[in-house]
């Protein structure tokens, strides 16, 4: 199962409608966001597939508004971090500014640790845990997200032209 990720978005509406594009023509069957939409208009436009989506620090300030478009769309909101059971894998999902977020959801022993926060794109293996950032659409040099496929481990990252 092929699953899509996306991380920082920071209200880039155009650009994320674009990454959603990207993800869906390469054969993502659902989405999940790392965190700092920052926008409820974000959990909308991802929601065109299963959608799952953590808080960011950046997201603080709208979590009532996530929260209800969330509800809205059918979306399924994890919080401030917490765990997506897809394909018998156990993938769990914390933006990364907080290490309490990261060691809770660490805690539930999940097969992937999907992060956002740095803006860089990640793929390491720490005890036992991949650990993935997809990068970001805002604020970097090349914006990137990935497609994971859960049960082969088989990643790529996706650059989402400017
Ligand atoms: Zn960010």
């Amino acid at each position: 199962m092929q699953v899509g990720i996306l991380a920082d978005s920071h209200d880039q509406l155009e650009r994320t409608q674009r990454a959603i594009g990207l993800l869906q023509a390469s054969g993502a069957q659902a989405l999940i966001h790392c965190g700092d939409l920052a926008t409820p208009e974000i959990v909308k436009a991802c929601s065109v597939l299963p959608f799952y989506f953590v808080f960011g620090n950046h997201d603080a300030d709208s979590v009532p508004y996530l929260l209800q478009a969330a509800e809205e769309s059918g979306a399924t909101c994890l919080k401030w971090g917490g765990i997506v059971e897809l394909a018998g894998k156990r993938i769990g999902v914390a933006h990364g500014h907080l290490t309490s977020d990261l060691k809770r959801v660490l805690s539930a022993t999940p097969d992937y640790l999907l992060t956002g926060h740095s803006h860089f794109s990640v793929d390491s293996l720490e005890d036992g845990v991949r650990r993935i950032n997809p990068g970001a659409l805002y604020r970097a040099s090349i914006f990137t997200v990935a497609l994971l496929d859960v049960v082969t481990g088989q990643l790529q990252f996706l650059t989402v032209p400017r």
